[in-house]
């Protein structure tokens, strides 16, 4: 026996556990450099950023994606209108990261194409010659319209670089809502990501808690669930996406996954704040369920 064995013999339980502790930290930094690009191979590991509003960068292995991206500058669009809190423009909160590093992705989702999820600044970013999956035809010809080349309609069975994309269905408000602002307002779409070895994420879009949502997890069984949940208003009409109620029905449906609360705080109508959600969460019992990330926070999945 060499000296060497003989110490690794005589580890305590607890410093053997450090040890592979240290291993599986190593192996974790290993998995993000190769999905930020500075190593070769598929990564198992999942990065998700709450870039601003429903803008997110999903890092999912070693594919980037771009989610429902509105780059303009603070107050570059007015408030909508018929909606709380008139006196402020949109975006009311900057964006937090650089573009050119936003950017630079292999494909981008738009889960519909309102103008806080698609604006000019996004048009004029992003390079026409990317991958743009959005979610029916007449959604497609507009893009085409914005000068994108590669423009593709998504489906429930998706798929690119090894990576499913299957379109999930959600309503932008509840019946009353489209009742009274017209079935188009209410044509969105979410998506599941779905790869073996890498949790499923679903991203349920701008919809209220309803059937389809219901059915999105009893199809995908998502790990982690991406909430548009600022419970944005309009006066006369009601809700457009998620607010406590709707989150809390999710967590019922999905107790076992990990909800992520967007669109918050970064458009003028979205009344539920992170703090109010949170709380909500600490009072119902789900506070250890969900994660309300900060504009330019990444959570590692
Ligand atoms: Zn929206």
């Amino acid at each position: 026996m060499t000296a060497e064995t003989t110490k690794t013999a005589k580890l305590t339980r607890r410093q053997a556990l450090a040890l592979a502790g240290g291993a599986l930290v190593a192996s974790s930094a290993a998995a993000q450099a190769a999905s930020t690009g500075s190593a070769s191979g598929a990564s198992n590991q999942a990065k998700l950023t709450q870039v601003r509003n429903a803008t997110l960068r999903i890092d999912y292995g070693s594919v980037r994606f771009l989610v429902d991206p509105m780059l303009g500058g603070p107050g570059s669009f007015p408030a909508f209108p018929r909606t709380p809190n008139q006196d402020r423009t949109n975006p009311m909160v900057p964006l937090p990261v650089d573009v050119a590093g936003l950017v630079d992705v292999d494909a981008v989702i738009l889960t519909h194409l309102h103008h806080d999820h698609w604006d000019a600044a996004a048009k004029a970013a992003l390079s026409k010659s990317l991958p743009v999956f959005v979610q029916d035809e007449a959604d497609a010809q507009a893009v085409r319209g914005d000068g994108f080349k590669d423009v593709r309609v998504l489906t429930p069975t998706t798929e690119f670089k090894g990576v499913t994309l299957a379109r999930t269905r959600g309503v932008h408000g509840s019946p009353a809502v489209i009742e009274k602002m017209g079935k188009n307002i209410g044509l969105v779409c979410g998506v599941a990501f779905k790869r073996q070895r890498l949790k499923t994420i679903y991203v349920a879009g701008d919809t209220v808690w309803n059937d389809d949502v219901a059915d999105a997890i009893r199809t995908h069984r998502p790990d982690v669930i991406v909430l548009n949940c600022g419970d944005a208003y309009v006066f006369g009409v009601g809700s457009l996406i998620m607010g406590t109620q709707d989150v809390l029905a999710v967590h019922k449906a999905a107790p076992q996954a990990l909800l992520i609360g967007s669109h918050m705080e970064a458009v003028n109508h979205c009344v539920l704040t992170r703090g109010a959600l949170q709380a909500f969460a600490d009072r119902e019992g789900f506070l250890d369920k969900i994660k309300l990330p900060k504009d330019g926070e990444t959570v590692t999945l």
